[in-house]
């Protein structure tokens, strides 16, 4: 079961414009934003404007107007940053404790500009 959302989480705070981000796109439903600490080239992530903690909460509850909002984003995004050509991206969310979320707002990371290695590190 997901756990209930915190208000206070940095991304809720962003999106109340209590603190600052580096925005990609705005669209009604979404927000995409440059990563405060870049793992590769291009490092946006980007979060539905609704309260859901993860990918499995936004996908149960999210009004289908959400969804393809956010989707329509994300795809948006790589088109804007130039990811959609042959050397492509990585988009990956992370979840609860063993997918290592860090920030408990929905969030989709992609990731681009170089080789990425491989998803899963073998330990
Ligand atoms: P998670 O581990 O939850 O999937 O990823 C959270 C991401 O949020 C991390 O990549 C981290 O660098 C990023 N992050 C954390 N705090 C901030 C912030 O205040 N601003 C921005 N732009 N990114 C943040």
């Amino acid at each position: 079961m997901t756990k209930a959302y915190d208000p206070n989480n940095i991304f809720a705070r962003i999106l109340r414009g209590e603190i600052p981000n580096k925005t990609v796109l705005e669209t009604a439903h979404s927000l995409a934003f440059h990563d405060i600490s870049p793992q590769a080239p291009v490092h946006v992530l980007v979060i539905p404007k609704g309260a859901y903690v993860d990918f499995a909460e936004f996908a149960a509850r999210a009004p289908a107007e959400e969804l393809v909002d956010f989707h329509r984003a994300c795809a948006q995004v790589c088109d804007m940053l130039g990811l959609t050509g042959p050397e492509g991206y990585r988009a990956i969310t992370n979840a609860g404790s063993h997918g290592m979320q860090e920030v408990p707002h929905y969030h989709l990371h992609i990731l681009g500009g170089r080789v990425l290695g491989r998803l899963v590190s073998p330990d």
